[in-house]
């Protein structure tokens, strides 16, 4: 029992000191429950973050919104060819173009943080079997693993509502079953397809006002996430994608 006590203070001694630097960190707007472990910026190009590396930073990049409250999905993507240094600066910019559009759906409650894009593999949350390959039918798909969810883009040149909806399969929702009829061009991701889903950055999910079919995409996201509909919206915060 010698050692009991000891050992006690020192816990109380660590936990005190925990509380200290948690209570002394900078507050940045809200509350955060996903917070991010880095300085923002990054974003639009040039940005440089200044973070403290416990917590929020404060970041000088433009174009850059708070994640805030926001979940952020930090991913990897495995390109199955052996892309050039050119196109995988182009899927770069295809996943930050990604990254908008998911912040815009979520109405500003999700968002990719941190991406890796890694060349000549076929593992990942994400894979591209060709970044600047041919669009073929289907263009993509998600599938359940023992991880939870794995999506294919036969192309990298696909649009985001292509991405959107596959990650509405693995994520978003998770919906599982397809609501192509939701159409009206602009109401509904999920009815996004091959040639169809509107204008690039016309991210919505339908809701009970603008379902055209039956799903209710926003019912079943605000039963699996803690958001609200309509959410807070904003700027899109900065999203890093790492080539290696
Ligand atoms: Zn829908
Ligand atoms: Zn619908």
């Amino acid at each position: 029992m010698k050692h009991k006590l000891p050992a006690i203070l020192e816990k109380s001694g660590l936990l005190i000191l925990f509380l200290a630097v948690a209570i002394s960190l900078p507050v940045s707007g809200c509350s955060k429950k996903h917070k991010s472990s880095r300085g923002g910026g990054g974003g639009g190009g040039g940005g440089t973050g200044t973070g403290t590396g416990t917590g929020t930073g404060t970041g000088t990049g433009t174009g850059t919104g708070n994640i805030g409250d926001a979940d952020a999905l930090d991913l990897t993507w495995g390109v199955e060819e052996n892309a050039s240094q050119a196109d995988l600066e182009y899927m770069a910019d295809r996943i930050r173009t990604h990254n908008n559009s998911l912040w815009t759906g979520t109405e500003g409650q999700a968002c990719l943080r941190d991406q890796t894009l890694v060349n000549n593999s076929s593992q990942g949350d994400v894979i591209i079997q060709s970044i600047k390959g041919p669009k073929s039918n289907p263009i993509g798909w998600c599938m359940s693993t023992s991880g939870g969810w794995q999506i294919t883009l036969v192309t990298g040149t696909v649009n985001s509502q292509i991405f959107m909806h596959e990650l509405g399969h693995g994520w978003v929702g998770p919906f599982n079953g397809e609501e192509y009829s939701c159409v009206n061009d602009g109401v509904c991701v999920q009815a996004a397809s091959m040639g169809a889903g509107g204008t690039e950055g016309l991210i919505k999910w339908c809701d009970p006002d603008t379902c055209v079919q039956s799903q209710e995409c926003w019912n079943i996201m605000l039963q699996n996430h803690n958001w609200d509909h309509p959410g807070p919206g904003g700027a899109p915060p900065a999203c890093n994608v790492t080539i290696q």
